[in-house]
């Protein structure tokens, strides 16, 4: 029987087998947090990855508000970047949402 703290669900068990042939059960804790979400609408990032042993290059997306954006939101605030710089709109004209990323 296991000790008390790894008999919980948020142990997970992984079967290994050692050099001499036999077994041994060994007990690994299953990884907290949230899933990455887009900071505008709220979908699951894809490619978005916590993990330690990932250098950090290969942990998100390498382009613009990669991360915190999903691929529709990032486009729709590029573009209203774009016409801001330009001087097509105003502030005024872009959602109180997305003025965070559009300044
Ligand atoms: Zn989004």
């Amino acid at each position: 029987m296991p000790v008390p703290k790894n008999r919980s669900n948020s142990v997970r068990k992984i079967h290994k087998r050692t050099p001499k042939g036999g077994k041994t059960i060994h007990y690994v804790r299953r990884v907290k947090g949230n899933k990455h979400a887009c900071g505008l609408c709220g979908c699951h990032l894809q490619g978005v990855h916590s993990s330690r042993k990932l250098p950090r290059s290969a942990r998100a997306p390498n382009r613009k508000y990669g991360g915190n954006l999903c691929t529709a939101c990032s486009s729709r605030v590029l573009v209203l970047r774009s016409r801001l710089k330009e001087g097509a709109i105003k502030l005024t004209d872009v959602d109180v949402i997305m003025l965070r990323y559009v300044k």
